[in-house]
């Protein structure tokens, strides 16, 4: 699934590629793909409207078009977004495409898991899912003091409590099994049972790991790809994820594998405590 990193490659991709074209002609090919709009009536507010800016908020996507309208867009498992710069036929698994003055944007679901909301703009930003969403990590105004602030009022162990999209946005399995073994710290603890000085690390970790996400452009494992069809490069440098039975890079001893939160978790029970 895309995490943070993966979400922010795609959204400045498209930036440079789609902001300030008219959307001249809209074609739904899965009608599903639209939620909670009549696709006739999504085709006629859509039609004709300037995209003018794309934002990230989480892992949303947030195309805003101009006359306050806002396509709020969740990936899901294998979602993607697909600019061509010439006619292009759309795939067995494209479910919705939007023919531009100049090119085309295509959105592809192989799993179709995910799905496209047309909200007022300015409702957008201030309702549901929106403001449930956590912090975002790599805004300056993100601090240790606030995660360790929302880690201690949580039950649950530190997997599932990263991965809840209200305690902090963004992350997903990869870039959270990473950041808990760099910070050297076991995902089975209780969110509520770190010390300041492991916060802190926890935190620094967390910001490290999206950063260089980010500048790999995201990790490419199965279905992962950018808004221009490029891969991206962080899958080299996964140290945890995906290496269940595998030596660990920092103590030769093997990972290990648990089921924690639902998801495949991957740790070193040395150096993670
Ligand atoms: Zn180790």
């Amino acid at each position: 699934m895309p995490e943070l990193p993966e979400v922010e490659t795609i959204c400045r991709t498209l930036r440079k590629l789609v902001i300030g074209l008219s959307i001249t002609e809209v074609q739904i090919l899965w009608p599903a793909v639209v939620q909670n709009w009549q696709n006739s009536d999504f085709r006629e507010v859509v039609t004709g409207r300037r995209i003018i800016n794309i934002e990230r908020r989480g892992k949303y996507l947030l195309f805003m078009l101009d006359r306050g309208w806002t396509l709020l867009s969740h990936l899901r498992m294998t979602g993607r977004w697909t600019y061509y710069a010439e006619k292009q036929e759309p795939e067995r698994h494209t479910h919705l495409v939007f023919l531009l003055e100049r090119g085309e944007l295509h959105y592809s679901d192989v799993r179709k898991f995910g799905r496209i909301q047309l909200i007022p703009t300015d409702l957008c930003l201030c309702s549901a899912p929106l403001t449930k969403l956590g912090p975002e990590p790599l805004r300056t105004d993100f601090t240790a003091e606030i995660l360790q602030k929302r880690l201690a009022a949580k039950k649950t162990n530190l997997k599932a409590a990263l991965l809840d999209q209200n305690v902090i946005a963004g992350l997903g399995n990869i870039y959270t099994d990473e950041a808990l073994f760099r910070a050297g710290i076991a995902p089975a603890r209780k969110a509520c049972s770190l010390s300041s000085e492991e916060n802190i690390k926890l935190y620094e970790a967390i910001r490290e790991v999206l950063k260089a996400g980010i500048a790999c452009q995201g990790t490419s494992l199965r279905d992962y790809r950018n808004a221009d069809g490029q891969e991206g490069g962080f899958q080299a440098f996964l140290q945890v994820y995906g290496r269940g039975q595998k030596p660990c890079l920092q103590c030769g001893r093997i990972l290990e594998k648990a089921r924690l939160a639902g998801r495949t978790t991957v740790f070193c029970s040395h150096c993670q405590r």
